[in-house]
């Protein structure tokens, strides 16, 4: 008897091992099987074709602009909509001009995946900024759709090319990711660009309806939401400088932003001994040397850009106004940065006998990357350099200092970002550059994502 159970205990270990071997080389077959001429091919050479598609269209001559539902935007909108439609998905543009493109899953309720970036520019942009988001995405979906795994997903995808993220002509940013995201007001539509023209007028021009009612019908349901991920540039060095191509996000710093007015006497340049001075230049650099020093660690920016009252050679200065960028991933150490800068600036102009006024003109919370959607997004990271070749044991963990459509839809749903390395940091500039293999790497981690959290293999198409 107890020879009959050892054997049977043994048959089902066997079996186990068996049928473990079996899942595991479902799994190592992944998007493998799409091939990796076919996975270059549209991940890559196509994806770079499009993006330099997309850099064309432009409102200006010789460089690339394209704000707010211009004619150029409204130009872009039509191959980004063909090539929704060419990877299987059905498209709409929103009454904010949000672009659309959805796939539905078998499971009907379950909720959405958005993955987004924008279509938008500043003026005289690089051809990467928004764009390599919307396009990987795009690409991502389109190698599913040839592999037959769009049948097979767990729940909705759906891509959105957002109208606004620079705020360039508004200077209202994320007017596109802010709407579906139910966070913008309806007095923004009275808001005025330079010529007086609102955002209604701009809405109402190019056949929206630009109402109140109009802007609720582009909020998204919370509930209806499971996360948002985008892809972006980094816009920044680390990357480039650490060597790799990608990198997460896991968070966008918070922002204060101060006006300072530095008063003090002008005088002559030579015949005012240095301790009778009221100089409100050396006083400012002191200030901004000590800022410097409080920011001095790591996810601590700060910016100052000057304007000097003092306009004459001959004189040393009597006025200075200066404004003050700080950015942090901890709210609370930018608020200490912030009161510390304040103590400090009262106390240095009072031992430089000038006068100083702070005004605090911007204040944003920083945002959290979801844990668990990065954790997933790292793991697509690791696949894709896998099969790119490359040996990389930890892709890095970054924060980023610019604001990105994530930031306005973290208050709709959970969010997670991949940075993808640029050419010296460089971005808001024609000399914004991309490596092909890194677009490459773009649309990959991507797919790798989709593979591994939404499609179910077992699922039968
Ligand atoms: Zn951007």
């Amino acid at each position: 008897m107890a020879s009959v159970l050892r054997k049977n205990a043994l048959i089902s270990l066997l079996l186990i091992a068996l049928m473990l071997v079996i899942v595991a080389g479902l799994e190592a077959e992944s998007i493998g099987d799409a091939g990796s001429d076919l996975l270059r091919e549209i991940l890559r050479d196509e994806a770079v074709e499009r993006i330099n598609q997309l850099a064309k269209i432009s409102d200006a001559d010789g460089y690339l602009e394209r704000t707010f539902l211009s004619l150029a935007s409204r130009k872009a909108a039509e191959p980004i909509i063909k090539w929704m439609q060419d990877a299987g998905l059905r498209t709409w543009v929103d009454q904010m001009g949000n672009i659309h493109g959805r796939i539905e899953s078998v499971n009907r309720t379950e909720e959405t995946l958005l993955i987004g970036s924008h279509y938008d520019t500043v003026v005289d942009a690089g051809r990467f900024d928004g764009s390599l988001g919307i396009i990987s995405a795009i690409s991502a979906l389109k190698v599913l759709k040839i592999s037959g795994k769009l049948l097979k997903l767990k729940r909705p995808v759906e891509i959105i090319a957002f109208s606004d993220e620079e705020g360039v002509r508004f200077q209202s940013t994320f007017l596109g990711s802010a709407a579906i995201a139910g966070q913008l007001p309806a007095s923004v539509l009275k808001t005025s660009d330079k010529n007086g023209v609102t955002i209604q007028d701009v809405l109402k021009a190019n056949s929206f309806e630009g109402t109140d009612g109009s802007l609720l019908q582009v909020k998204y349901d919370p509930e209806s939401v499971w996360g948002y991920v985008e892809v972006h540039i980094e816009q920044g060095p680390v990357l480039e400088s650490l060597g790799y191509p990608l990198g997460i996000v896991k968070g966008i710093a918070g922002q204060t932003r101060l006006k300072v007015k530095v008063t003090g006497s002008q005088g002559h340049a030579g015949t005012v001994p240095m301790l009778m001075r009221q100089d409100s230049l050396t006083a400012a650099a002191e200030l901004i040397v000590n800022l410097e020093s409080l920011c001095k660690y790591p996810d601590r920016v700060f910016t100052c850009n000057e304007q000097c009252g003092c306009y004459s050679k001959e004189s040393f200065s009597g006025l200075v106004n200066f404004t003050v960028d700080v950015r942090a991933m901890d709210d609370e150490a930018r608020e200490i940065v912030v009161s510390e800068f304040s103590r400090q600036i009262y106390q240095i102009c009072d031992n430089r006998m000038v006068n100083c006024t702070i005004e605090r003109k911007h204040n944003a919370e920083a945002v959290h990357c979801d844990s668990e959607l990065s954790r997933q997004l790292k793991q697509a990271a690791h696949s894709t350099m896998k099969m790119l070749g490359k040996n990389i044991r930890e892709v890095p963990i970054l924060m980023s200092g610019a604001g990105h459509d994530a930031m306005a839809m973290s208050h709709l749903t959970k969010v997670g970002m991949v940075f993808v390395r640029c050419r010296g940091g460089i971005s808001h500039s024609p000399d914004e550059y991309v490596m092909d293999d890194d677009v490459w790497a773009a649309g990959l981690v991507l797919l790798n994502f989709l593979d591994q959290q939404v499609i179910d293999d077992h699922m039968s198409s």
